[in-house]
């Protein structure tokens, strides 16, 4: 039984239903996909590298589909009983609080397990029978089996580039799942989203674009990931509250991609002669 447990950490969780419609720009078939998986209940895989919308399409989708969504960030202390529950001590009493991933089941809402792999491998044991024909949750601490809401989705991430071998997903549960693949969008949806996101001008969010595309094609420089969306919204937001154009660049989109002096300076001035 784990008694230290702060209640307020295992409801941190809550289920969000957004008032407003996110903004998401379709990049590809990723919308169709989903609705049709969620219509047969099957599990999806968001892959690809981070900052290309996979939290922002989830968001969007579950408004969409106009269900509640639950998001875990899993890390590598992520076990089984955060998501499914504990016993905490109240007063004189010891009471069960659900975790996060049984109250979506109970609810039949959509779980996000961002970065699914970084869990501790009970959490992939505990998810299992959610994923197949049973759908249904067993809470071994309480000796019960939950069955799951009709509504209830199971949704993860996952970066394959950035695990590298190390924290790879098994064959076995990777095979549970519908996959959707996200990528850096094509350049003209990219300076889009930033135009959207951020109100700059066009014609800056393309110079944003090109030295985004410039960075990636820089496959020598070895950046374990390179420039994402997430950077150049970053970066557009910072032009856009007033901060001069290059100094945004180099601290929103530079900096955070490598600690390697040299390399920081050389990108500085690629930057600086496309912007
Ligand atoms: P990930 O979950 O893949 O790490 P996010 O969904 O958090 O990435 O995306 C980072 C940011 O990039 C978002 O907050 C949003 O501003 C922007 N973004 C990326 N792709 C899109 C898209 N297709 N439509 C709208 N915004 C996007």
């Amino acid at each position: 039984m784990d008694t230290q447990i702060n209640e307020l950490e295992v409801n941190q969780a809550m289920a969000v239903k957004a008032v407003k419609k996110p903004y998401y720009k379709a990049t590809a078939k990723e919308i169709v996909v989903f609705e049709h998986a969620f219509k047969n209940r099957l599990p999806v895989l968001l892959k690809g590298p981070t900052g290309t919308g996979k939290t922002r399409f989830i968001e969007f989708m579950a408004h969409e589909l106009d269900k509640p969504l639950i998001t875990i960030s899993c890390h590598e202390e992520t076990s089984s009983t955060d998501l499914i529950g504990r016993y905490i001590i109240k007063g004189a009493e010891t009471i069960w609080i659900d975790g996060p991933l049984t109250r979506a089941a109970k609810q039949g809402a959509i779980i996000y397990m961002d970065e699914i792999a970084e869990a501790r491998p009970d959490v992939i044991v505990a998810v299992h029978s959610l994923t197949d024909h049973r759908k249904e949750l067993y809470i071994d601490k309480l000796g019960e089996t939950v069955e799951a809401h009709k509504d209830f989705m199971l949704v993860a991430s996952f970066n394959p580039g950035y695990q590298r071998g190390f924290k790879e997903l098994k064959p076995s549960t990777r095979q549970r799942f519908v996959g959707i693949s996200f990528d850096y969008p094509d350049p003209k949806f990219e300076a889009e989203i930033l135009v959207k996101e951020t109100n700059i001008d066009l014609s800056l969010a393309k110079k944003l674009v090109n030295i985004a595309l410039k960075i990636r094609n820089l496959t020598e420089l070895g950046l374990t990931e390179t420039v994402s969306t997430r950077l150049l919204v970053d970066a557009a937001k910072l032009i856009y509250s007033g901060l001069p154009k290059r100094i945004a660049v180099h601290a929103a989109v530079v900096e955070p991609l490598t600690d390697d002096i040299e390399t920081i300076n050389a990108l500085k001035d690629l930057c600086d002669l496309m912007i």
